[in-house]
């Protein structure tokens, strides 16, 4: 399905109009454009520029799953900037961090993939990480403080919400997979560690190269030098991002940066530029870090 058409469908245009107007070579539109604006606008996979090296495993119209090692995949859905869910597979059980925007049969995809019985996690509550197939799985495990969220992205799920605590270890058989609390991005984005193999998974907590802080800059500050502490600990030399295109891991550098950005803005020492359109009104672009925010994150 065409991007367009389903975020019409849903009503949910609005809602693909929080990501700035350019991320990463994607145009957007901008508030206030009309249905035939929208209409005339080329939402094609190609503007996305992906750069992919790892195998493909799996191709639907609706997500692409690639290998990134024997028990790890990245799926890709293309509804909102290449939207990525990650599935993780031990000797007993799997995970599955995220659900994209709209992957009709994505338990039945995934299930093709490991043959252990996949828990389902959310990075974050945003529409295009906990997307119609959560509605696929029982329980999903979310961050409390994401209820803020759940009315609109989580609308009529019917299966269990369950609460993740800060420092939770998923014991997957012969491989564990830890969720550390990373808000900033929304008040209950997670990040989930993987100590053994030395990287993580994200979701949009340091944004994929394209930040959006929707809480306040003294959260992400806290938790840029929460995350620098565990990758410094940890041996973690690379995480994963929820908007994963081939090249935009999320390093140890990036996490450094966007901390020391946001007290430099906190601090007057920097400044942002205004940005039209979007929810979120500034933004500062400055070694290779795009972090959009509101006046009032500042204070
Ligand atoms: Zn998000």
């Amino acid at each position: 399905m065409k991007r367009r058409t389903f975020l019409k469908d849903l009503g949910l245009a609005g809602i693909a109009l929080m990501v700035p107007d350019k991320m990463l070579g994607i145009v957007l539109p901008k508030p206030g454009i009309t249905e035939n604006e929208i209409e005339a606008m080329d939402w094609n996979i190609t503007q996305f520029k992906p750069n992919y090296k790892e195998k493909v495993v799996y191709e639907g119209p609706d997500v692409i799953i690639r290998q990134i090692d024997e028990h790890t995949w990245e799926g890709n859905g293309h509804l909102m900037a290449n939207e990525s869910i990650y599935l993780i597979e031990g000797e007993k059980e799997s995970i599955l961090i995220d659900a994209g925007t709209h992957i009709p049969g994505l338990r039945k995809i995934v299930e093709g993939i490991t043959s252990k019985p996949v828990t389902l996690i959310a990075t974050h509550v945003h529409p295009d990480h906990t997307g119609d197939a959560i509605n696929d799985w029982e329980s999903i495990w979310i961050n409390a403080a994401d209820e803020v969220n759940t009315p609109m992205f989580m609308k009529g799920y019917p299966g269990e919400k369950k609460y993740l605590t800060d420092g939770q270890v998923f014991d997957l058989g012969g491989r564990k997979i830890e969720s550390i609390f990373t808000p900033g991005h929304t008040p209950g984005s997670v990040t989930f560690l993987d100590r053994d193999k030395h990287y993580g998974f994200s979701g949009d907590a340091f944004g994929s190269g394209n930040l959006l802080i929707t809480t306040n800059l003294t959260t992400q500050i806290t938790t840029c030098e929460k995350m620098s502490y565990f990758m410094e600990k940890y041996g973690i030399k690379y995480m994963y991002p929820g908007h994963y295109m081939g090249s935009n891991l999320e390093t140890p550098q990036r996490v450094k940066d966007i901390g020391e950005l946001c007290l430099e803005l906190r601090a007057g020492t920097k400044k942002g530029q205004p940005q039209e359109g979007g929810m979120l009104k500034n933004v500062l672009s400055e070694r290779g870090v795009r972090l959009n925010y509101n006046d009032e994150g500042v204070r």
